[in-house]
């Protein structure tokens, strides 16, 4: 049966791969916590990918994201590790590499491009002729002119991704609530009572409220009570990184 809502630490709105992975890492520190999932958790944007884990190959410049996205894949051989362990799944993460075909005279330009600047910056992206690549992948398609192949650039089955996080947030005490909607987000606040109102983006502050989770349909109002962003509102002028009010 579900803890009332005040027993939860965090509750975590949207079940797909972002939503499950801050759910089994908080509940893994011993944080209690709930996802509400307004469908069926995993079954969104992290079911219908295609399990890139490929930084290099769409990236058209080195700004900050692409150094994220980067350091982000160089952990990923020890996530899917774990997360075996902990699930029991395993998610078929895969080093061959990613090639990347041009077929027209517009993947050309967006092909030898990329390779201008990542081959400039010393990054490991190759040039392959359509007979090197046809060695690699036979069945490749006739159209084929060249391909850059980016052996750094990994992959995931991530509908096995989708069925391994739920399962492990869930074994490291994560509950989740399906079919439940997130209408409105309120949170509570003991220091400025007086501020009570509703937010232009949403969220009301200063309000007092019971959480209330409606199990199996979608909720009108579902003041859902996150009380650790609270605990920071209390602690800090803003609980936003970039400090907005
Ligand atoms: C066709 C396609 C291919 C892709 N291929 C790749 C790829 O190869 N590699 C890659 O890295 N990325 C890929 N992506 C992008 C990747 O899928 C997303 O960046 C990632 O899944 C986002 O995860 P998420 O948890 O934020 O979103 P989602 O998986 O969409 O999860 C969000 C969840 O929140 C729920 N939700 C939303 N609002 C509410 C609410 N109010 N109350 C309750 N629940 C709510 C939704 O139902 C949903 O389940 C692809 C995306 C698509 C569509």
């Amino acid at each position: 049966m579900l803890k009332s809502a005040e027993q939860f630490d965090a509750a975590i709105i949207g079940g797909g791969v972002i939503g499950c992975s801050i759910a089994w890492r908080l509940a893994q520190g011993g944080m209690r916590v709930v996802v509400i999932e307004r469908g069926e958790v995993g079954r969104e944007a992290s079911y219908a990918a295609g399990g890139m884990l490929a930084p290099l190959a769409e990236a058209d410049k080195a700004d900050k994201f692409f150094h994220l996205a980067v350091a982000s894949r160089a952990l990923y051989a020890e996530f899917a590790c774990e997360l075996k362990e902990a699930s029991g799944i395993d998610i078929e993460y895969r080093t061959e590499g990613t090639l990347y075909l041009s077929l027209t005279n517009e993947d050309d330009e967006e092909l030898d491009h990329r390779w201008q600047w990542q081959h400039t910056a010393g990054l490991n992206v190759k040039r392959l002729n359509a007979e090197c690549v046809r060695k690699l992948e036979p069945q490749v398609n006739e159209r084929l002119r060249w391909a850059l192949k980016f052996p750094d650039d990994h992959q995931v089955n991530n509908r096995q991704l989708m069925a391994a996080l739920p399962l492990a947030a869930q074994k490291a005490g994560a509950e989740f609530l399906p079919y439940t909607e997130a209408r409105e987000l309120l949170i509570e606040t003991h220091s400025r009572p007086e501020t009570s109102h509703r937010r232009s983006d949403g969220l009301r502050r200063g309000a007092s409220h019971k959480c209330h989770f409606s199990r199996r349909k979608l909720v009108e109002l579902a003041p859902y009570y996150m009380r650790g962003l609270a605990r920071r509102f209390q602690s800090r002028a803003s609980p936003w990184p970039d400090g907005r009010d």
